[in-house]
């Protein structure tokens, strides 16, 4: 399954190759101060392959807040938040948000509420290199090192 996401305004874009197709997708909505704030509902799958593609990078703020550890590819003009990564021994994971997605059914998305407040920062890696999508390319003219 091809699953399309963009930012409200489309600056922030990404393409989501998930195999086999998935039967359910999970949609966690977080626990955590900015996604509350926000309300970002996050997707993962281990062996999927997300493109991440940015029309103007200036319009992208990439913040980082509490283990300074996630990245939240805000877009500046709309102010929505369409992916998370995490780059752990110099590998890029990340989270695409839900309700970023374009076009796919909402009876697929299997919600549930996660908390990860008093996690430690040593599992909270361990969980993302785990869950996290693997296969990452970012076209967003952001340079390394990252975060971290
Ligand atoms: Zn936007």
């Amino acid at each position: 399954m091809l699953i399309h996401g963009q930012c409200h305004c489309g600056n922030i874009g990404f393409d989501l190759t998930w195999e086999p197709d998935p039967v359910s997708i999970p949609a966690r909505a977080c626990g955590c101060s900015f996604c509350t704030k926000h309300g970002g509902v996050w997707t993962s799958h281990r062996a999927a392959t997300l493109h991440v593609h940015v029309a103007d990078r200036t319009l992208v703020s990439h913040y980082v807040f509490g283990t300074r550890t996630a990245e939240f590819h805000t877009c500046s003009r709309c102010g929505i938040v369409p992916a998370v990564t995490s780059t752990i021994d110099d590998r890029v994971y990340a989270v695409v948000n839900v309700n970023a997605f374009e076009g796919v059914a909402p009876s697929l998305l299997q919600r549930t509420s996660v908390s990860f407040d008093g996690e430690g920062t040593d599992s909270r890696l361990a969980r993302r290199k785990r869950n996290w999508i693997a296969h990452v390319e970012l076209s967003d003219g952001h340079t390394e090192p990252r975060v971290r």
